[in-house]
């Protein structure tokens, strides 16, 4: 679309200003409501700027997967986490990494026994205290406790040496597409009762979930014990995962991934010869008749998930391999030359491969 620049292809452009009224707009508008906010780092590779900005806008802590990307954020000279900001791992940590879990991590969601004894011993060796969410199964089947095993894996977490019980917690709409609502929302609040009568009151953090969980929290008049939500995706696209709805008053286009344009030509829309399978399988055939106007793109599937992409109008994305986006162009889009460049908006999936593609540059 524009003059061919210096600037490295492909890049994602952040627009961190966004990104901060996104994150500002959203953590006010639950804090009221008396819920706290871990934002969820892990689709920008821990990135510090961006953690930064998210604690300025107030976020109680950050969170993240994985335990490489907690790290690095730990090292770095933009986040001054000597602060009252605890680093999550919002992943059952690996058996293999509870040393590092222990070291970098104040806290971490968890479901296995094995893994909390290990999480204690490690603790002890260091003389530190580690902070565990205990994740309930609330229909999803991804991670979770079942609800009828909790009391006794509260009863063993509570007699471990250096493992400070936090509260449980539950993750929606990940592997099933399970919705929040007010009755596995209620569900957990019970469960965090139930615990509270038992053992004394015990239960401080009920995390209730993901970005999928926003419209049940901005719009239920009861929120029960819920006081903690963990969000990623809501802070930097601006929509809410359920129905990809825009949140009210965020921005959607914090981000643009910008491709190099290195072939255009006209070409037949119809493949010709013997039809087998492409490099990635598929070997889709497109409703395109006669000449079209085609370019390639300098970016393909080590850069991005094509299938997130938005195009500008006028351009259709056609397919893509390791290295190649193959895309139609037609009015109203203005021709484009070799060394132009193309910007495209990103969904989820998109983001994510792309924050964490090596070949992807980054400029704010
Ligand atoms: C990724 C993740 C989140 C954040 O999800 P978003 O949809 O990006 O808000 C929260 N909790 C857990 C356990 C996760 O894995």
């Amino acid at each position: 679309m524009n003059e061919g620049s210096l600037l490295p292809c492909p890049r994602l452009e952040i627009h961190l200003a966004k990104l901060s009224h996104n994150a500002a707009t959203l953590i006010t508008r639950l804090n009221k409501k008396g819920i706290a906010v871990t934002a969820v780092t892990k689709a920008t590779l821990g990135m510090p700027e961006i953690a930064a900005m998210w604690l300025q806008a107030g976020a109680a802590g950050l969170g993240d997967a994985r335990i490489e990307n907690i790290r690095s954020m730990r090292n770095s000279e933009h986040l001054n986490l000597q602060d009252q900001s605890p680093m999550s791992l919002i992943r059952t940590p690996m058996l293999s990494q509870v040393a590092q879990v222990v070291q970098y991590a104040d806290i971490s969601l968890n479901t296995e026994i094995s893994v909390l004894t290990r999480l204690s011993k490690e603790a002890q060796k260091i003389n530190r205290h580690h902070g565990v969410i205990l994740m309930v199964e609330i229909g999803d089947l991804r991670e979770g406790i079942l609800p009828e095993q909790l009391e006794s894996v509260v009863r063993h977490a509570l007699c471990l040496p250096n493992i400070r019980f936090l509260g449980i917690g539950a993750n929606l709409a990940c592997r099933s597409g399970v919705a929040p609502d007010q009755r596995n929302m209620d569900q957990l609040s019970e469960l965090a009762n139930l615990l509270d009568r038992t053992f004394g009151t015990i239960v401080k953090v009920v995390s209730a979930g993901n970005s999928a969980n926003l419209n049940w929290a901005l719009s239920s008049m009861d929120l029960g014990r819920v006081n903690h939500l963990r969000l990623g995706e809501a802070l930097l696209l601006g929509c809410e995962p359920l129905q990809r709805k825009r949140v009210e008053d965020l921005h959607t286009d914090a981000f643009t991934l910008v491709a190099e344009v290195i072939e255009v030509g006209i070409k037949p829309a119809k493949p010709w010869g013997c039809i087998a399978q492409a490099a990635f399988g598929e070997t889709k055939s497109n409703k395109l008749k006669g000449n079209i106007t085609q370019a390639i793109l300098a970016i393909g599937r080590q850069d991005t998930d094509h299938e997130g992409l938005l195009a500008p109008e006028g351009i259709g994305i056609l397919s893509a391999s390791s290295d190649h986006l193959v895309i139609s162009i037609s009015k109203p889009h203005p021709p484009i030359h070799v060394g132009e460049t193309v910007s495209f908006q990103l969904n989820y999936s998109a983001l994510l491969r792309s924050m964490t593609s090596p070949f992807v540059s980054r400029a704010f």
